[in-house]
């Protein structure tokens, strides 16, 4: 819990507050499973109904306990960790969003229903459903018809990693060919696309034709493992050329080519979409549409002003996945990537910008739980050193730019902070899962609260979205000025040694 240090006061406090009004608006709601009704404790705050996770998690034959400055939830041998200081939960190598962080009441967690339904969905076969107007909190098999596909690809230090994620675990066989592997499923699946191209080093293009997949490789001599992964059931190939690289040896070349040295394409993610509306205001504004309006005019800023490429992750009200989210940015070898979400709060009055980086240090108790629940389930079908390298890859795409990624973060921060005049909520560190895996340097800003009316409704203002727009715009002209003076290619660097950490990246980020 490294990474919230310097925040603990400000939790305290905001946690005896929120105690304080919690406690006043005990609104009790029942729990559904299939063996009955029971009553379950819940409080009303800020437009939000919170569970009290241990008569929910115990309910179900679980339990919920004390964990440092969190709590640990475990079911089927599925452990969940959370706390009040973060609205992400980290189950396995996953995080559960929920709409506000959990609060603590007499010293038990409270939680929004999304974390059930995110816990559940990954420890049982089951899905949570919460129907605010019977107050009925339902448990029921998941309703699902057909096994879903998703499909990321990725290049990370030298290996292009296709993962298939299904909603269920699903029979298949692999197929080797000449340039080509072909995946013949015995399950049913839906896939998400018919065909799509990738522009990765190895891998060409996807194809999905009835009850088998086509991955198109973009030489013969690219060669690949494949294993599985549970909870989600995943398939996964990571594919180099030539020989195999033994375990452990993680090839040291850098992570993609860098045609032009400096910042020229920027990726541009609106938090949220579709069904996924994000965290909702008191006066009914929703993040998916705040993120969306922002992001169109910060691409038009970032296009006009700096003369960038800008992608962004969604032009419109549409799902996309945390996985396509980064896999968007390295396919199109982004130099920066920023995903815009809104807060929201447990205590009113909560204003203003934060700015976060992923860190794999500070997300380090979190995720070695997580990794032990994953080795834990999947052990038997692979060497648990195997499975644990795996398992971090993604991470450690990320953590190659932590050094120049807490930068760009520094820089928004400052610039929000400096537009909107509001105390500096600072820049925080967390294991954000749309940071994971991106091979730039990437950071995540919650823009404002949209669970704080007057926030909310300057949202809606246009003059309020150009300043934090023309803010973030200033920040990353800032930031692109600074990192290519650091490389060199706006002047010379100066003879003195800069940071050991900032040489590496730079001359990885060059090629040299
Ligand atoms: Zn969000």
């Amino acid at each position: 819990m490294k990474r919230f240090t310097p925040l603990v006061p400000v939790a305290l406090a905001a946690l005896a507050l929120a105690s304080i009004v919690l406690a006043q608006q005990p609104t009790p709601a029942t729990l559904r499973t299939p063996a009955g009704d029971r009553p379950i404790a819940a409080v009303q705050m800020s437009g939000q109904t919170y569970f009290s996770a241990g008569d929910v998690i115990a309910a179900l034959g679980g339990t919920v306990t004390s964990d440092g400055n969190g709590f640990k939830a475990t079911l089927n041998n599925v452990t969940a960790a959370f706390g009040p200081d973060s609205r992400f939960g980290v189950v396995r190598d996953d995080l559960i969003e929920m709409a506000a962080p959990p609060a603590v009441i007499d010293g038990k967690p409270y939680v929004t229903w999304q974390f059930f339904q995110g816990f559940l969905s990954r420890a049982t076969n089951n899905e949570a459903v919460w129907d605010p107007v019977t107050r009925v909190l339902q448990v029921r098999p998941a309703q699902r018809d057909q096994i879903t596909a998703q499909v990321s690809v990725a290049n990370i230090q030298g290996i292009s990693k296709i993962v298939l994620t299904f909603s269920g675990s699903v029979e298949y066989g692999i197929v080797k060919q000449q340039g080509m592997y072909t995946i013949l499923f015995r399950t049913p699946i839906r896939p998400p696309f018919a065909e799509q191209a990738f522009e990765d080093p190895y891998v060409q293009k996807l194809v999905f034709n009835g009850n088998e997949l086509r991955i198109q490789l973009t030489a013969p001599d690219v060669v690949g493992d494949a294993y599985r992964l549970e909870n989600p059931f995943r398939i996964v190939l990571d594919l180099r050329k030539g020989a195999p690289v033994a375990p452990g040896q993680l090839p040291v070349t850098p992570s993609r080519p860098v045609e032009q040295p400096g910042i020229h394409t920027i990726v541009i993610d609106p938090g949220h979409g579709g069904k996924e509306v994000g965290a909702i205001g008191p006066a009914g504004l929703m993040e998916k549409d705040a993120t969306l309006i922002v992001c169109r005019k910060l691409a038009a800023a970032l296009s006009n002003k700096l003369g960038a490429r800008v992608v962004l992750t969604r032009e419109d009200d549409s799902v996309v996945s945390l996985d396509q989210r980064t896999s968007i940015a390295n396919q199109y070898k982004a130099d920066l990537f920023l995903s815009v979400h809104m807060n929201a709060a447990v205590v009113k009055g909560a204003h203003g910008s934060e700015t976060y980086f992923l860190s794999l240090d500070a997300s380090d108790e979190l995720a070695k739980k997580a990794a032990e629940a994953e080795n834990a389930a999947s052990a038997g079908t692979q060497p648990t050193a195997t499975s644990d390298l795996k398992l971090i890859l993604w991470d450690l795409a990320q953590q190659e730019y932590l050094n120049e990624s807490s930068r760009f973060a520094q820089a928004i921060q400052e610039e929000l902070n400096r537009a909107s005049g509001v105390q500096n909520r600072g820049v925080k560190q967390a294991p954000f899962k749309v940071l994971v895996g991106a091979t730039m340097p990437a950071a995540l800003v919650e823009i404002a609260f949209i669970t704080n009316p007057e926030e909310e409704s300057k949202l809606k203002k246009d003059d309020f979205q150009n300043l934090m727009v023309d803010a973030i715009t200033r920040a990353v002209q800032r930031y692109k000025t600074d990192y290519e003076t650091r490389i060199g290619i706006i002047q010379p660097p100066t003879p003195a040694t800069p940071p050991a950490a900032t040489t590496t990246t730079a001359a990885k980020r060059t090629g040299t």
